[in-house]
């Protein structure tokens, strides 16, 4: 694959020219002062190589130049986005993996605010699961109607169990989150087991395996109750969104004025003495070089041993944090397949699919098939033709689609979905002591700070903090805003800007 330099232009120049001089000279005065791990010691140079170009590695090079360094991004493959990317068909354009963001995130419309409309597509408001080969209709509100279906779907006990969980949930709400080492605590105290031992069978079929398929490409019996309750502690709050244009917008905002190389696959980070002191790869057959005393490690947590040393406890905690595979469908009809009423359909174990729903609200016969779950995995390697007609199939099994196709685009994920897995909190613990080894190395990701892309985009800042010596351990991170970058001038500059 040959390698280039993206060259991107400023979707809306005065915002960010305002927001870079407000941020950079404060910014590059403290980051003159910070010193890496091992206080004292000079900066090897202010390059920052960040190995990704999806959300976490971009927004880690977006985060450090706020800080004053100057970030190059090295990303294997031709295109930037990695798992949340999008791609173009004739004029338009569509999402090949994650798209919908959360009206609390702060990061994300922090980000956004900088050089966006805050014009967003909705996401669907209800959705539909197919419990034992019937649809059965839900929506997040606690509603009189819901609550009847949901009595219809899962029975009265079912529906006790299910409100019980959204209860404690919210109740030990404080625990229920990848900051600091409060999941820890809960980890420790309850029972370990996978989901499906601690709900009635159709609970887990049903409501509950909707979280953990959409989450982690997960079947219930492979997700870890702790990070179920995390996920319902969110469940319902906020409102949904999209970006018109597609995250190839935030792409194209996040890399800007930055060095960015596509086709540069690392190989190897080296490390000397404790210290990191470059970065090796090759492009198309080329090898490369960079030297550099600082690294953000922006890829999935099981491509990391494969550049990285990594020591026995380390690399037994990455083959213990799961990555579920999983295959995106883009497929364009021309008639509508999904109604207002229904836009999103999750799927019962016994089906290829995963979960599936209009592309947007107002593109009715834009479908994204999702594949994934336990049934789907042995297909993915399928040819394109083979997987679409698979997906076609199961769909026509509990809906109609009655256009003809337009075009279809399949994308697999077989690295997949981050499913953080049991006893997740010493996982990463272990994981976690690579850094306190190995000066000038950071992590951002998936596996950090939650599977998404507001997640990934916390971890970036937290790998940024991390080389500038802010924070000495992950573990004493809390949530943005109060420790995270409660205190740091150029990151509040960035949130503040009105929209
Ligand atoms: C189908 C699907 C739907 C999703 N829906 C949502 C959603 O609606 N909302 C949401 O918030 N999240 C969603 N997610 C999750 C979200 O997309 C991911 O959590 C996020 O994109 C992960 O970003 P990342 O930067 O950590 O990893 P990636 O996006 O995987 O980026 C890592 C990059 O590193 C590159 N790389 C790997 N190895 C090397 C190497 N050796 N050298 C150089 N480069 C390398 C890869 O090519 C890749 O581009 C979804 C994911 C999928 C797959």
């Amino acid at each position: 694959m040959a390698g280039r330099r993206a060259s991107v232009s400023p979707a809306q120049p005065w915002r960010v020219a305002t927001l870079c001089a407000l941020s950079r000279t404060s910014a590059r005065r403290r980051a003159a002062r910070r010193r890496p791990r091992g206080q004292g010691e000079p900066f090897m140079d202010e390059v920052v190589c960040i190995v990704g170009g999806g959300i976490a590695g971009l927004g880690a090079a977006h985060f450090a130049r706020l800080q004053g360094l100057t970030p190059i991004v090295l990303e294997e493959s031709g295109s930037l986005g990695g798992r949340a990317g999008a791609v173009c068909h004739n004029g338009e354009w569509f999402e090949t993996g994650g798209k919908n963001f959360a009206s609390d995130w702060t990061l994300f419309n922090g980000i956004l605010r900088g050089f966006h409309s805050q014009t967003f597509d909705r996401q669907h408001p209800n959705f539909h699961i197919v419990i034992r080969d019937r649809l059965h209709a839900f929506d997040k509100k606690a509603t009189l109607t819901n609550g009847l279906n949901m009595i219809r779907s899962v029975g009265l006990r079912g529906v006790l169990r299910f409100n019980g969980l959204l209860k404690r949930a919210a109740r030990e709400r404080d625990e229920l989150t990848y900051f600091g080492d409060a999941i820890r605590r809960h980890e420790l105290r309850y029972d370990p087991r996978p989901v499906n031992a601690h709900v009635p069978a159709i609970l887990a079929e049903g409501p509950l395996r909707m979280f953990t398929i959409i989450m982690g490409a997960a079947e219930p019996d492979e997700f870890s109750f702790a990070t179920l309750l995390l996920l319902l502690s969110s469940f319902g709050k906020g409102s949904h969104h999209s970006l018109p244009e597609t995250t190839a917008v935030l792409f194209k905002h996040l890399a800007q004025g930055t060095d960015v190389r596509t086709g540069h696959r690392v190989t190897r980070i080296a490390v000397d003495n404790g210290r990191v002191t470059g970065v090796e790869g090759r492009c198309g057959g080329t090898p490369f070089h960079i030297p550099t005393g600082r690294v953000v490690v922006a890829t999935p947590l099981h491509r990391v041993p494969v550049f990285l040393e990594l020591g026995a406890a380390a690399a037994h905690a990455v083959a213990s944090i799961p990555y579920h595979p999983l295959a995106l469908i883009n497929a364009d009809y021309d008639e509508d397949v999904f109604t207002p009423e229904m836009n999103s359909i999750m799927f019962d174990p016994g089906s290829p699919l995963g979960h599936c729903s209009a592309n947007r609200m107002h593109k009715r016969h834009s479908v994204r098939f999702t594949l994934s779950g336990r049934r789907a995995r042995p297909l993915l390697t399928l040819d394109d033709d083979r997987l679409l007609s698979i997906a076609q199939d199961a769909f026509r099994r509990i809906h109609p689609i009655r256009g003809r196709l337009r075009y279809a685009h399949v994308q697999r994920h077989l690295g997949g979905l981050c499913a953080y897995g049991f006893h997740y909190s010493e996982s990463r613990r272990r994981l976690l002591s690579v850094l306190d080894g190995t000066r000038g190395l950071a992590f951002a990701g998936d596996y950090l700070f939650g599977h998404n892309m507001e997640g990934c985009l916390q971890s970036a800042m937290a790998a940024v903090r991390h080389l500038t010596g802010e924070i000495g351990s992950y573990h004493r991170l809390h949530a943005y805003p109060e420790s995270a970058c409660g205190h740091d001038a150029a990151m509040r500059t960035l949130l503040a800007v009105p929209s």
